[in-house]
């Protein structure tokens, strides 16, 4: 007999994050969660297998099972939140048992986190927060189990179905709903104080000061988890990169890579100003360390740090804490490091980073028609999970999350394109190999964000991009291989400050009107003319003339070679030295006809079998080109 039990909530509880090391502590923790639930099913049924997560383990041996299971990946979530097993007995007595892994797990997590913070506070005070913080971890899982086919959360079952106490007060500063943790006090000096010393006092918490923030006992406790879970079940401790890391990556990985002898040296002396100042570097940023293929095992120092001592606006006194004295002076060698690497046309570091969701399409349909390959579908669905953290990881993002074919990355500007794609290949590969006609196919939603927008609201953007924009996209017949007409698409939004914002959405194999080429192939050719070195150069006033010529004019797709006629002579009527240059030559005029006619199909726009001319195609263009300037 088949049972799914599942877990919630998953989406509140992942996303009530503030930065993007809170974000995977909630996810991975979740991972954890259900492993135990798992692993209380397999010491207390034995017979039971368990189907999904897929465990590598064809025999029924249930210490294969339970070792497949200790191996659990130590640094990315990949335990779905729905686990079904193959019940060989009382299924609900299963179904209890993995609630009972669940829970105790948790509940031992919350005691090692009050003992942390009972050491630290005074029993007075003790009195008065810990029956608010009982109630809120006690009251904060559901859990659902169904028996037999599953046909969505319909027919599902509360076993334990918690009704959450009002929760009354003053709120959590990170979910918001929850009632802060206080002293008897609740005068609101006190509670700031109270706070600003357990951020002094509690070890691992990385609480900001001066009661700034105030937390729930959920909150609380997800954020001493790191520690927690290092010291319960050995998870990996290394901090998960910032939001301005991964936007000011592509600059320090320029610099790195530069041979000039001024540069190397103004870093050296960057970074020897850095350590002067106490500021350390972080282990395991960009590849957590305890993975067996270590391949960048030397990275220069210059990545290791935070992102923050590379944007002029973050190197001050109120962000550092540092004294204004210091930030000078690691201000002002910044200003040259900065100056010397744009003289050697390295652009400067750009506020962007990218958040990239991905999910499978259609799924559930494939194995509603393919009832017996479910068992295949999720072992090599288990492989791509796998091969999605190589890839990620390979291409300087991290993971949030890769569970099945569901993966949440957050990486830097420059690889987000080729990333997904690499990914999207890698979901295919493992599809063809099920055997299954009509495969599922894969789809991704990917936002270039600012750093000081939201960041949980841009996580949460990219979800629905995915969900409501690249699923629901319908492409041309003509363009579409292999009959896959939904779906199979990827959906771009740039979030900047309030700025206009710039929407893409294609298929991953449908980019031009004369042959099929990847979209990102694309977008790279014509990003490398931005540059002064490229012998047929783009330059931003032509890229928005043509922009705004699109919006005028309301053209269609047979307008295709008008649109081009009408680009080239724009383009070659240009004052630029080495177009006017191009102009003159017969050949050169071939090159410049040659990138207009890339340029056109990459504005190509399609909703069905309509096209239109998309201006924001071009303008995405120059923007990853220059890591966010359009
Ligand atoms: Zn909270
Ligand atoms: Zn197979």
């Amino acid at each position: 007999t088949e049972v799914y039990v599942s877990f919630g909530p998953v989406q509140s509880f992942i996303s009530q994050a503030r930065t993007t090391h809170d974000l995977w502590t909630g996810s991975y923790l979740l991972s954890i969660l259900g492993r135990e639930a798992i692993r209380s099913v397999l010491e207390n049924h034995p017979d039971t297998k368990v189907i999904r997560p897929y465990l590598d383990s064809e025999t029924p041996d249930h210490q294969i099972a339970l070792r497949r299971v200790e191996g659990i990946d130590k640094r990315v979530g990949t335990v779905p939140n729905l686990i079904e097993f193959d019940a060989n007995g009382n299924p609900s007595a299963i179904a209890e048992s993995a609630v009972d892994g669940w829970t105790t797990m948790w509940n031992n997590i919350c005691k090692e986190a009050r003992t942390r913070v009972e050491s630290v506070t005074s029993s007075s005070s003790q009195d008065a927060f810990m029956p608010i913080w009982e109630r809120q971890v006690n009251s904060l899982w559901d859990s659902y189990w169904v028996i037999g086919e599953y046909t969505g959360l319909t027919r599902r079952k509360a076993i334990r179905n918690f009704s959450e106490d009002a929760e009354h007060g003053r709120k959590c500063t990170i979910c918001g709903n929850r009632e802060i943790l206080r002293p008897k006090s609740t005068d609101f000096d006190d509670i700031k104080s109270f706070w600003d010393k357990l951020a002094k006092n509690l070890s691992g918490a990385q609480i900001q000061e001066e009661g700034s923030e105030r937390l729930c006992g959920v909150c609380l406790t997800k954020r001493m988890c790191p520690g927690i879970l290092h010291d319960l079940v050995g998870s990996n401790k290394s901090p998960f990169p910032s939001t301005v890391s991964f936007a000011t990556l592509p600059w320090r990985l320029a610099i790195v890579k530069s041979d000039d002898a001024n540069l190397k040296n103004l870093t050296k002396k960057y970074l020897s100003e850095l350590k002067d100042a106490g500021l350390f570097q972080l282990e395991g940023l960009w590849k957590p360390n305890d993975t067996k293929k270590n391949k960048r095992d030397d990275y220069h120092p210059l990545l290791n740090y935070d992102g923050d001592y590379f944007l002029p606006e973050q190197v001050q006194p109120e962000h550092l804490d540092l004294p204004e004295r210091v930030c000078d002076t690691l201000g002002s060698t910044l200003k040259s490091l900065r100056q010397k690497s744009e003289q050697l046309g390295i652009p400067n570091p750009t506020p962007y980073y990218a958040v990239l969701s991905m999910d499978g399409d259609s799924i559930g349909e494939t194995l509603s028609n393919n009832p017996g390959s479910k068992k295949c579908l999720s072992k090599h669905m288990s492989e791509f999970a796998k091969r999605a953290v190589e890839i990620v990881e390979d291409e300087w993002g991290r993971l949030i999350y890769a569970g099945g074919d569901d993966v949440l990355a957050f990486l830097p500007t420059h690889t987000a394109l080729q990333t997904a794609y690499q990914i999207r290949e890698a979901f295919m590969e493992a599809m063809d190999k099920t055997g299954i006609d009509n495969p599922p196919t894969i789809s991704a939603g990917i936002v270039f964000a600012h750093y000081s927008a939201p960041m949980s609201s841009v996580v949460s953007r990219s979800h629905s991009l995915l969900e409501h924009v690249a699923k629901e996209h319908i492409a041309p017949k003509n363009v579409v291989s292999q009959g896959r007409i939904k779906k199979d698409a990827f959906a771009i939004e740039t979030w900047d400050r309030g700025g206009t914002n710039l929407h893409v959405v294609k298929k991953w194999e449908s980019s031009g009107r004369k042959e099929l080429r990847t979209w990102t192939e694309v977008l790279g050719d014509v990003g490398s003319r931005f540059t002064k070195n490229a012998d047929v150069p783009l330059t931003s006033s032509f890229i928005h003339s043509a922009a705004e010529s699109i919006r005028k004019m309301e053209w269609e797709y047979d307008d295709a070679d008008t649109v081009e006629e009408l680009f080239l002579v724009n383009y070659l009527r240009s004052r630029d030295e080495k177009i006017s240059k191009l102009k003159k030559d017969p050949d050169g005029r071939e090159k410049a006809a040659a990138l207009i006619s890339k340029l056109v199909d990459l504005t190509l726009c399609w909703d069905g079998d309509d096209c239109t001319y998309n201006p924001d195609h071009l303008l995405f263009a120059q923007f990853l080109s220059r890591g966010g300037v359009y």
